[in-house]
């Protein structure tokens, strides 16, 4: 049991194996990081091979021709990416970025009353989630400091659920959740909360960052009332790729909260009237122009995720990251490692949240060792084997440098700080 031979069978009997020959991966490195920017494959490289193509033969008439035609395309990758939240067509729109999203949804559908002007979030949150919500805040007047409840943690890195609905009460106009916190990996109940939130009148929309392409969602059924991610973290769309929002049908021709002329009526855009018509889908939430070659990879990256399929993907991930926290707890139990991360499955993420007070110099020393996890304030590990490309061999030869590191005090000859980017 847990040698190497056995990862091998592991890997040999995964149906999803085949996959990880269409990414490029670099030879002797393990790369565990795709939960910050996935790897690219062949499939994205050549839809922005594509696109970059169609600028060369069609010049502006590319927004209307060749194989996709840039003017549909957020909307035609919205449709593509409902699978993946589960939810209609057209109720999802690729465009923006992360917090630009959260910025839109907030200008959207914070609208306090007397009654209700509070903002609940969480404080363990990622920032820029946090001082988008502030900067919102501000904008209508409010002063962040009483407005906005950050749930506390009461172990400092995951968040009760019992917590957060006792937190829902009379004054709050909106609540912000991540689908799974950036460090330690817990994943919420989505639908309970929406539930909980909805019984109590409070709007509820979530940050899908940590778990898109990397879990299923039921966003529609569960009544979300809107999401928005990132497209370079699980879904491989390169740095900087254009995000993603959702908002549920039921808010349809709501006026955006912050417009542009790519809110508008397709067929209306380009009589430019002083007075918008916004679309009567999520397409009304985008503000500008598209940024066409950033979005171009996520047209190949998505094909890989409708043919393999969601379910698929979780169970690899779920096997994957219970592999590495059993080998996790037989090979480095000498030395003060702890699994941060919540260990049921309904519970956790994508990605194994490996607790140690020289986390920041044990990471340098596995980079140095071709081996590539994150760091994450204040003693974070994030180690994700992802399920498109890793093994059950790169689990069991990552966890094995990393005893070496140990056994060897490796680490000790960096300093224990993070880098610039972490
Ligand atoms: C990665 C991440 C972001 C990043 O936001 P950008 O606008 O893409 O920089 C935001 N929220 C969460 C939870 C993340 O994990």
């Amino acid at each position: 049991m847990y040698s190497r031979e056995e990862a091998r069978q592991l890997d040999r009997l995964d149906k999803l194996a085949s996959y990880r020959k269409e990414f490029y991966l670099q030879e002797g490195t393990i790369y565990l990081d795709g939960n910050s920017l996935g790897l690219l494959s062949q499939r994205a490289e050549r839809s922005l091979l594509e696109i970059l193509d169609s600028w060369k033969s069609y010049g502006i008439d590319g927004w209307t021709n060749g194989h996709h035609p840039w003017f549909y395309l957020s909307e035609a990758l919205g449709e593509r990416m409902a699978y993946l939240v589960g939810c209609k067509p057209e109720e999802v729109v690729v465009t923006g970025s992360t917090t630009v999203n959260l910025h839109q949804l907030v200008a959207t559908f914070y609208q306090p009353t007397a009654a209700r002007t509070k903002i609940l979030a969480d404080e363990l949150t990622f920032p820029s989630d946090i001082y988008a919500l502030k900067s919102q805040l501000k904008l209508k007047g409010y002063d962040p400091k009483e407005h906005l409840v950050l749930v506390k943690s009461r172990d400092g890195k995951t968040i009760e659920e019992a917590d957060l609905i006792e937190a829902m009460t009379e004054e709050i106009a909106l609540i912000v959740l991540p689908s799974v916190l950036y460090r330690s990996g817990q994943l919420f109940d989505m639908k309970t909360l929406t539930e909980e939130a909805h019984k109590r009148g409070i709007m509820i929309g979530f940050d899908l960052c940590h778990s898109v392409g990397a879990i299923p969602h039921q966003l529609h059924d569960w009544g979300v009332d809107f999401a928005f991610w990132c497209n370079y973290k699980y879904l491989n769309g390169g740095p900087g790729c254009v995000a993603a929002l959702y908002v549920h049908e039921r808010h349809f021709g709501r006026e955006p909260g912050l417009s542009g002329w790519f809110s508008s009526k397709k067929n209306k855009q380009f009589d430019m009237e002083p007075d918008l018509t916004p679309e009567e889908h999520a397409g009304a939430f985008q503000i500008g122009t598209p940024h066409i070659l950033s979005t171009a990879p996520l047209i190949g990256s998505l094909s890989l995720f409708c043919e393999v399929g969601m379910e698929n993907i979780r169970q690899k991930s779920l096997r994957l990251t219970e592999y590495m926290m059993a080998l996790i707890e037989r090979e480095l139990a000498n030395y003060e490692f702890m699994i941060g991360n919540p260990r049921e499955d309904k519970r956790r993420g994508g990605h194994v949240y490996l607790e140690h007070p020289e986390a920041a110099r044990i990471c340098q020393a596995l980079k140095a060792e071709g081996v590539i996890p994150d760091f994450r304030k204040p003693n974070g590990i994030r180690l994700a084997p992802v399920a498109l490309y890793n093994t059950y061999e790169d689990v069991w030869q990552a966890v094995h440098i990393l005893k070496e590191i140990m056994e060897k005090e490796k680490h000790k000859k960096f300093p224990n700080e993070r880098g610039v980017v972490a």
